[in-house]
């Protein structure tokens, strides 16, 4: 070899080597997790996707592949096998109140996302500890749940609840608007006693500055009015007993075709009439979980629970109506009206929270709606409803990291919603 030539060897090695390790360096990917060999349940399409692998940077989902991604992944990546495991978005309770003590979060959150759930719609309680939680939220987006609330609950002059509520009379309704808007609350949550006079101002505001108003049926306005007044969501079965105890289902039909036409949804809540049934008979009440709860709230069942005896509630009316409710609900759900997963937790004494969520949908699959259906409202309904379908609510690429990972498959039988593996929040792994 002359000279020439081995300085073009040297040279061309040297290029061959570079170009080697650069390959090599550009194979090594960071994602933050990786979720391999998983089965995603897409319950909008009613489709279970075998064997996939999701790829995961900070809170987004950046990819679903077939296979584990080819090259070297970086050390720092957080790897779940979820070979033989079920994945869906993470539940929300769209009905809970969780706002009524200060740093009540720190310990419930951890149980509410223990069980899956990683968002939350407050029905109502202080407006100060939603601001905080919400702050709360915002901070530590990957250990809280995301929160989403009304503040105080806006009654009439003589308000059901005094401690979480705003008296409202056509006089300071005005300045109780203005006030919770400044404030900045997700929502108007309308309540039982409303003058119809004044629920009619606040579906003027909620229009006007396009703040939804959502709650209870008052008991003086009728169901499908409050439905025409674009009430968003019907909590409950409050005033709702003609549409049940008449014989020919006029009303029912005209009540379903206008919660249709104005999008209206319904949160059912069919857990409260259970338990309602429950604490009379006192069974089913205590569970392992009830040693972890907030003292307040237990004094509270407890206080539920010996004056149960003393309840003016008719048991075998209890039952009567808890019956037509769950055929109502089917009802709704055949006829294709928007349904809530909801409880009550903390309205309702002995729903558990994160428990309760799970049992709703059992209810809601012991009255035969579909499991895929049911998921699909604990998951992608909340996303739609709050706008959110966008980047909530589905495992696709560019949609937001909350997961839960089932060791058996929900789609076969709901009460696997319980077998959970692992809790996934904003693109972190939580539960182990
Ligand atoms: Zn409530």
């Amino acid at each position: 070899m002359t000279r020439k030539s081995i300085i073009i060897f040297i040279l061309f090695s040297a290029s061959l080597i570079f170009a080697f390790y650069y390959l090599i360096k550009e194979k090594t990917h960071t994602y933050d997790l990786i979720i391999k060999e998983v089965n995603i349940i897409d319950a909008v399409n009613h489709q279970i996707k075998p064997n996939k692998t999701i790829l995961v940077n900070s809170d987004t989902i950046v990819a679903i592949l077939d296979d584990f991604p080819q090259g070297n992944i970086s050390d720092n990546t957080k790897i779940i096998d979820g070979n033989g495991k079920y994945i869906s978005s993470g539940f929300w309770n769209m009905h809970t109140h969780v706002c009524w003590k200060p740093n009540l979060n720190k310990k419930l959150f951890p149980i509410l996302l223990s069980y899956g759930i990683t968002g939350l719609r407050d029905m109502g309680g202080r407006l100060d500890i939603l601001n905080q939680f919400k702050e709360d939220s915002k901070q530590n987006p990957s250990s809280l749940p995301t929160l989403f609330g009304a503040g105080p609950i806006i009654d009439g002059p003589n308000p059901i609840h005094k401690d979480f509520s705003v008296a409202a009379t056509n006089k300071n309704i005005d300045k109780v608007l203005d006030s919770l808007y400044k404030n900045k609350v997700d929502f108007l949550k309308v309540y039982s006693l409303l003058p119809k006079t004044t629920l009619e101002t606040i579906a003027k505001f909620s229009n006007e500055k396009n703040i939804p108003f959502a709650g209870h049926i008052s008991e003086f306005t009728e169901p499908i009015e409050a439905v025409r007044l674009g009430q968003k969501s019907i909590e409950h079965f409050n005033g709702m007993d003609y549409l049940i105890k008449e014989t020919d289902s006029t009303s029912l039909k005209s009540f379903t075709n206008a919660l249709l036409k104005n999008k209206t949804w319904m949160c059912p809540t069919l857990v409260i009439y259970k338990r309602k049934i429950d604490i009379i008979e006192k069974k089913d009440l205590f569970k392992p979980l009830y040693d972890d709860l907030d003292v307040d709230l237990k004094s509270e069942w407890q206080y539920a629970l010996n004056n149960s005896s003393k309840s003016k509630d008719n048991l075998s009316q209890l039952k009567e109506d808890y019956n037509a409710y769950k055929k109502l609900v089917k009802w709704f759900y055949k006829n294709d009206v928007n349904l809530l997963i909801g409880t009550d937790f903390a309205g309702m004494p002995f729903v558990y929270p994160g428990l309760g969520l799970h049992e709703e949908m059992q209810l809601f699959s012991d009255i035969g709606i579909d499991n895929n259906d049911i998921l699909k409202m604990a998951t992608y309904n909340p996303a739609v409803y709050f706008g959110k379908h966008k980047t909530h609510g589905t495992i696709e690429e560019g949609k937001k990291a909350d997961f839960v990972l089932f060791n058996e498959n929900p789609v076969d039988n709901i009460n696997n919603t319980r077998s959970i593996f692992s809790v996934v929040k904003n693109g972190k792994q939580l539960v182990e």
